[in-house]
């Protein structure tokens, strides 16, 4: 299916595990998206659930969370499941502060832990094909 909507995948590594389980017990739903992640989360995802349509980028400290940035920014994403490390100090933190930050700038559906994620993929507003609008100004304002 040419028109599924895209979803993006990221984990920090101690939270890689519960996103590989995360993602085995949602295949079937995972199905229905192309999926995007950073390098290491995209590889781990890809080992486990072959069959899913997914494409890495570079890893997140090395400019994978600016990759997926530019996909919000350029309006071309439609969700985002990030999997956050609360406990862990990251040299890259800024990146994932950025990441976060444009996902509220442009309105994105945006999972930061496994309860919100197992909401979001069921979401009418994911599977309704809406991608984040280039304009957020208009967007965010309009009723
Ligand atoms: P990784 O990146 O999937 O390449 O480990 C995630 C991150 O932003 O830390």
């Amino acid at each position: 299916m040419a028109n599924r909507p895209i979803l993006a995948l990221v984990a920090h590594d101690a939270k890689k595990d519960a996103m590989v389980e995360f993602a085995r017990r949602n295949r079937d739903k995972l199905a229905d998206f192309r999926l995007v992640a950073t390098g290491t989360t995209g590889g781990r995802i890809a080992e486990a659930c072959p069959e899913l349509d997914i494409t890495p980028f570079k890893s997140g400290p090395l400019g994978g969370d600016q990759q997926i940035g530019a996909m919000i920014a350029d309006g071309n994403l439609h969700g985002l499941i990030f999997f956050v490390d609360p406990l862990t100090p990251m040299p890259h933190d800024v990146d994932v502060k950025a990441l976060m930050r444009l996902a509220l700038v442009y309105d994105l559906p945006m999972a930061l832990n496994l309860s919100t994620a197992e909401i979001l993929l069921r979401s009418a507003r994911l599977t309704g094909l809406k991608t984040t609008s280039t304009t957020p100004e208009i967007d965010l304002f309009r009723s």
